[in-house]
């Protein structure tokens, strides 16, 4: 997966970094004001951050192959 910020569009506000669960350990606001979100072993794909955010600036992404495994896991149950 994959989280995405839109640099244009991101004003550095740290919304995301508020909200998301896991804050400080996924969420840096560089000294350009702008969001960068690494350690994303840590996100859980809530995609709070995306809700939260005012400029609509983050894209949560999940991997179409993880969306399959976990589909299959689900059969499997
Ligand atoms: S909430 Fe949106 S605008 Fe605010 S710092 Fe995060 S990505 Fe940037
Ligand atoms: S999806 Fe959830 S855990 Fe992941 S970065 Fe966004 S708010 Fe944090």
């Amino acid at each position: 997966m994959k989280v995405v910020v839109d640099k244009d569009k991101c004003t550095g506000c740290g919304k995301c970094r508020e909200m998301c669960p896991k804050g400080f350990k996924i969420w840096n606001i560089g000294p350009n004001k702008k969001a960068k979100a690494s350690n994303l072993r840590f996100c859980h794909v809530c995609t709070i951050c995306a809700g939260v955010c005012p400029t609509k600036a983050i894209q949560v992404i999940r991997d179409r192959e993880e969306d399959e495994k976990e589909g299959t896991n689900e059969k499997n149950l």
